[in-house]
């Protein structure tokens, strides 16, 4: 088994065959930096002083040339082959709470949530077992590359997965779920992952910010602060934003849940006015609609966002640079 050297410390680990060197290093409780897990963010970079990795994915998004010309890898993409010594900055941050584990699970079954995003669930045999806000590594059948989605429901011991996707058209890993995957068939789930989970120790109300199928993560934060004794006094603001009025929705999850309407509020917006007719909410995009809505000021609130990378700058640049909300205080997923 390949052992993995960091540079200018005392800390190594092993490698399991075909396990990439951030799986491996998270497998043994080390904070090797990463965000996506999935080739595009780069956050993973490391660089190679010895030894030599093979890559999953050669032409990995998250590495430029330069990153590949200076002898840089992805720690999510790279494979050691032999024993290795690499230099990478260590982030506490990304020590995992869970240990990430991959198992078999079977599809059991899917329900629509919109016109293009579907809850698909599966089983496994062991405990289902993450921090609400975090995501899986799933392999699919002939699909290149492990795709990451997040976890719409709780941990539990039925080893129940539930995942909200949104259908890419000519995308690979959402063809293969929407129409290609048969009741009972196996896939590789690897979890938990992701940084953007629940705090408990807060004192702060909670404010979730998403769009699309960001949405998925978010109802399993609020899930997961609604059945918490420790946030039992804490509101929580649900901001969603959708294209059109075809793509609201989560609101039924959410009122069935203890506190809805007291310290659990639900707010949804559409972006394009062309396609608003009969919308009885705002229209804009969803981060425009937080300040407004909210009687504290920014600062005073612990936020939670997910969507695609644009979506997230625009609600950093609206909490960061116009409210002075500290980053410690900003948990997101880009969904690359
Ligand atoms: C942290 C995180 C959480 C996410 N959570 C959700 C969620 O809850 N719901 C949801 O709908 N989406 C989520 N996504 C997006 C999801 O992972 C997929 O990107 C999306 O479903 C499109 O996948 P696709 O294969 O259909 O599209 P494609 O366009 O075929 O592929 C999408 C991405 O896969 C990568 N890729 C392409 N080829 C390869 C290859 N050969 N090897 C490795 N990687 C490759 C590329 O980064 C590409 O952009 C999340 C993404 C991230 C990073």
């Amino acid at each position: 088994m390949p052992t993995v050297k960091l540079d200018a410390s005392e800390i190594s680990f092993d490698c399991a065959p075909g396990d990439s060197m951030l799986r491996s290093a998270l497998r043994h409780g080390i904070g090797f930096p990463y965000e996506c897990g999935v080739g595009a963010c780069g956050t993973c970079k490391f660089e190679l002083l010895s030894g030599a990795v093979d890559s999953l994915w050669a032409e990995a998004t998250g590495l430029s040339e330069r990153d590949r010309k200076k002898g840089r890898h992805l720690g999510c993409q790279a494979i050691p082959l032999e024993t290795c010594s690499v230099k990478v900055r260590l982030d506490d941050h990304c020590r995992p709470e869970i240990i990430p584990v991959r198992r078999k699970v079977a599809f059991t079954g899917y329900r629509d949530i919109t016109h293009d995003i579907r809850e698909f669930t599966f089983v496994g045999g062991d405990r289902a077992d993450f921090l609400p806000g975090q995501f899986a590594l799933l392999t699919l059948p002939q699909v290149a590359g492990d795709r990451a989605y997040s976890m719409a429901n709780l941990a539990n011991d039925k080893g129940e997965w539930k995942f909200q996707v949104r259908r890419h058209p000519d995308g690979s890993a959402t063809t293969l779920l929407f129409d290609g995957l048969a009741p009972g068939q196996e896939i590789f789930l690897d979890a938990p992952y992701g940084m953007a989970y629940l705090r408990t120790d807060s004192s702060r109300d909670i404010v979730c910010i998403s769009g699309g199928s960001g949405i998925a993560p978010m109802l399993s934060i609020a899930q997961g602060k609604a059945r918490d004794e420790r946030l039992a006094e804490k509101s929580l603001h649900f901001f969603f934003g959708g294209r059109t009025p075809a793509d609201i929705c989560g609101e039924d999850i959410l009122r069935d849940l203890p506190g809805y309407g007291s310290k659990l509020h639900y707010y949804a917006a559409v972006s394009d006015a062309d396609a608003a007719h009969g919308w009885p909410g705002p229209v804009g995009l969803i981060h425009e609609l937080v300040a407004s809505k909210l009687k504290e000021a920014l600062a005073a609130y612990e936020f939670y966002l997910a969507g695609p990378p644009p979506m997230i700058q625009a609600v950093q640049n609206l909490l960061v640079s116009e409210h002075k909300v500290p980053s410690s205080q900003i948990h997101f997923d880009r969904f690359f």
